[in-house]
């Protein structure tokens, strides 16, 4: 079932983005060679629970035998989603590495993700970050009452695939909201015109995953990263968003910010 929010609800779930975005203010600085990527979830972890909020990650239960073990899930190169932050693992030149955080505040959720560069990359890596975040923007100016959700899939898909990108087809957004994952799924392929029609008071995380060759991934050992079949680079970008008769409003992102 999808659940229609009231304004007020969008405005609670504005407060839970804005945890979100604060994490990212606190960890950009940290984006660089020779920090652990443990350090970085242990900095996340610290402002969502000053800000009185939750990690939604945290604990969460729904894909491996054990729930997810950390507050943010950080993935590098290869790995697509869902990696686990470690001591063990420092971030060097030439890494992608994207950061997936949720907050839970005031009975809602807020999910965003950014894939940070470390150092120097090769252009076509810098150019599958720079693509993948400017799917999300085609994707969700498509978000606007009557249109369909297959206008938002086709958009990113179309923009991804234009670029010689690969489209994840096993992992896609989602509704969000008093649940981390609400229905609908938000595939990050699909028709226009197609799927169901989109109304004001839907609030969506859009998050292509996108791939620098094949768009085959695996699971792990840990049974819960995803990583790319070949071995190639995969970006990552998300915000939750509310669907308004004005069109999308982004609920992760400071106003006028990152
Ligand atoms: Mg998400």
């Amino acid at each position: 079932m999808i659940t229609i929010k009231t304004p007020e609800a969008i405005d609670l779930m504005r407060q839970a983005g804005a945890v979100v975005a604060s994490v990212f203010d606190a960890i950009r600085p940290m984006m660089k060679e020779g920090v652990t990527t443990d350090v970085i979830d242990h900095i996340a972890h610290e402002v969502i629970l000053e800000a009185g909020a939750i990690p939604s990650f945290l604990g969460y239960d729904g894909q491996g035998p054990t729930p997810f073990p950390a507050a943010t899930c950080i993935s590098i190169d290869e790995e697509v989603v869902h990696g686990f932050p470690s001591a063990e693992r420092v971030l060097r030149d030439g890494m992608i590495v994207s950061v997936d955080v949720g907050a839970y505040l005031n009975g809602y959720h807020g999910d965003a993700a950014r894939t940070f560069i470390i150092g120097q990359v090769p252009d076509r890596i810098r150019e599958l970050v720079e693509v993948t975040e400017q799917a999300f923007w085609k994707g969700i100016e498509q978000a606007v009452p009557g249109n369909r959700l297959g206008d938002i899939s086709a958009a990113i898909q179309d923009h991804c695939e234009s670029h010689g990108f690969g489209v994840i087809r096993e992992l896609s957004g989602h509704g969000i909201g008093t649940e981390l994952h609400e229905s609908p799924n938000v595939p990050n392929y699909g028709r226009k015109s197609r799927g169901i029609r989109l109304v004001a008071g839907m609030t969506l995380a859009v998050e292509p995953m996108v791939t620098l060759g094949s768009r085959e991934v695996i699971i792990a050992d840990n049974d819960w990263t995803f990583e790319t079949r070949d071995g190639l680079p995969a970006s990552h970008y998300e915000n939750t968003f509310a669907i308004t008769e004005d069109g999308p409003v982004v609920l992760t992102m400071h106003a006028g910010g990152l």
